[in-house]
């Protein structure tokens, strides 16, 4: 099958990293255009970017040029499909530009994510409201050119929600109470200050307590139409920084509409499988075969031996026993560049390419672009 070229927008950045590692091999996707901000434009990736990752920066991506950062001044034919990953102020102005002249962009940030009309995906989850991209208004106008927006949510959240997806299929979740305790690399590069950090936890994550309670019900609510009703239950987060490279640890308690026994659970979580009947169990490179696992040890999951299960993108899940307060508690952890970032955004991305939604993109021309994104 050849390759679909897509290009990465904040390529440079720690989610931009995880992208180039994770389709620097990709079996369906081939990277050809790379973007961040203008003091990397014109130079080479490998000037512009300080390679953080512990797996060598490939030589080809090295060597490729970043381009502008609007769709009208690339010197390569710009992609059809841009993965972005971009602080929320910077992509409110640019992804717009990248669908309007019709690409599909398929985003990590919260700037979208809560448009009534913009999927917030994690495709385990509520892949169902992938159909949302039919509402989206850059898409009826520009005489069809238009593209698209689909975001996957923050990086807490994603772990989050893979645990309680089976409970709210089988129990329904009447109210959650969540404390996490997450890494630095999620504050993106260089990040908090190792003054602050080493030694430290802060209590304080900006915007990061709402953004995970109303994801959740987004995420885990219905698709009615032109958009989805949130979940009916109470969530409250407290975010927290702790001095962990990667990973997020979330402590849960949770109260159930059903009664269920702890062996009740630990089959819901097992049994969870959901894209194997989405797909039909079409494969997905990206996918892990067990999206929840479930760890028995007494001190598991930590994020230095369980982040990568599933390549980094399973949620893995311990500690489960009776809540005095509620009804029961657990600890969920999840890689938060991999499954909380660039993998959910890729998974997104090959799900998009099965339900043949990557399929009819077209972008504008030099000059209708320059019209479009005036
Ligand atoms: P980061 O390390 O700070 O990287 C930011 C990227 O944006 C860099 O490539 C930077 O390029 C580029 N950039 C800055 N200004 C720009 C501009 N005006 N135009 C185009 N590009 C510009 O941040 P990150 O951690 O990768 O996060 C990126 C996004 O993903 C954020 O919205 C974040 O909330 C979200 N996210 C992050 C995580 C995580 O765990 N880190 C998880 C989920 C979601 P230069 O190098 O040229 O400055």
């Amino acid at each position: 099958m050849e390759r679909r070229r897509v290009g990465i927008l904040g390529a440079t950045g720690m989610v931009g990293q995880r992208f180039i590692q994770l389709l620097s091999n990709h079996p369906w996707f081939e990277i050809a255009w790379l973007a961040a901000s203008d003091r990397s434009a014109g130079k080479t990736y490998g000037e512009a970017c300080k390679w953080k990752l512990d797996t060598p920066l490939p030589k080809h991506i090295a060597a490729m040029t970043v381009q502008p950062n609007v769709p009208e001044g690339s010197t390569v034919e710009l992609p059809t499909i841009i993965f972005a990953a971009l602080d929320a102020d910077i992509a409110r102005e640019l992804e717009p530009k990248f669908a309007a002249v019709g690409c599909a962009v398929i985003s990590n940030s919260s700037a979208f994510r809560m448009s009534k009309d913009v999927p917030l995906v994690v495709p385990e989850v509520n892949a169902d409201h992938l159909a949302l991209i039919a509402e989206q208004s850059w898409r009826k106008e520009n005489g069809g050119k238009g593209g698209y927006i689909v975001t996957n949510p923050n990086c807490s959240a994603i772990g989050l929600v893979l645990a309680l997806k089976p409970l709210e299929e089988k129990f329904g979740i009447e109210s959650l109470f969540v404390s996490t305790m997450q890494a630095v690399s999620g504050a993106g590069y260089p990040g908090v200050p190792s003054l602050d950090i080493l030694g430290n936890v802060v209590p304080f994550i900006k915007n990061e307590e709402e953004k995970m309670q109303e994801e959740v019900g987004k995420l885990l609510g219905k698709l009615a139409g032109d958009h989805v009703d949130a979940l009916d239950a109470k969530v409250s987060a407290h975010c927290n920084r702790v001095p962990v490279e990667d990973g997020h640890t979330e402590c849960v308690s949770i109260k159930l509409k059903k009664k269920a026994t702890r062996e009740e659970i630990l089959a819901a979580w097992s049994e969870f499988a959901p894209l194997r009947h989405f797909v039909q169990d079409k494969h997905l490179p990206t996918a892990p075969d067990q999206p929840v696992e479930y760890d028995e040890g007494v001190d598991r999951p930590q994020p230095r031996l369980d982040r990568m299960r599933g390549n980094g993108m399973a949620s893995t899940v311990g500690r489960l026993r009776e809540c005095t307060l509620l009804d029961w508690k657990f600890v969920v952890l999840s890689h938060n560049t991999i499954r909380g970032a660039a993998g959910a955004a890729v998974l997104n991305a090959e799900v998009l390419a099965l339900l043949g939604k990557l399929d009819k993109l077209s972008v504008a021309s030099v000059a209708d672009r320059a019209a479009v994104t005036a």
